[in-house]
């Protein structure tokens, strides 16, 4: 594995910038300590995870929620029980207060050169798509890369 970031993977606009940058200071922007340097949206804890609005949200979407292990961790396998359990609350949670009646969960782990993810530090994505976004293609939805 290489890194904190993957920079092939972020190639989205001023994204790319912000993942270059980061790879040049050799920092994980998801740990704790680094988060409030790369990421100014207001931040939640719960139990492990840190919930926040992603800063660079995918497109169309009307929402898309981060969901950050709070310890650095890369890999699912090295979630404990608690830590899913939490995760599936706060998904329940973050769904119903932001009336999510729709949307998708996903989570890349491990090795960034298989899933796509620009940051490699364990985090899961709760997204809704936006439909009615001005250049919403009903053919091509809202996509998300994997790989
Ligand atoms: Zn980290």
């Amino acid at each position: 594995m290489g890194g904190f970031v993957n920079e092939q993977n972020a190639n989205r606009g001023n994204y790319a910038d912000v993942i270059k940058d980061i790879a040049e200071k050799a920092v994980c922007p998801f740990c704790p300590e680094q988060l409030a340097n790369f990421h100014k949206n207001p931040i939640r804890r719960h139990g492990h995870w840190i919930v926040t609005n992603n800063m660079y949200p995918y497109h169309p979407t009307k929402q898309h929620v981060l969901l950050i292990h709070a310890d650095h961790i890369e890999h699912a396998s090295e979630l404990s029980a608690k830590a899913w359990a939490e995760l599936k609350q706060v998904i329940e949670q973050e769904a119903a207060v932001r009336n999510m009646v729709g949307g998708a969960f996903t989570m890349r782990f491990g090795d960034t050169r298989f899933t796509g993810a620009s940051v490699a530090h364990l985090h899961a994505h709760l997204i809704q798509a936006d439909p009615d976004a001005s250049d919403y293609d009903p053919e091509q939805g809202l996509r998300i890369r994997i790989g």
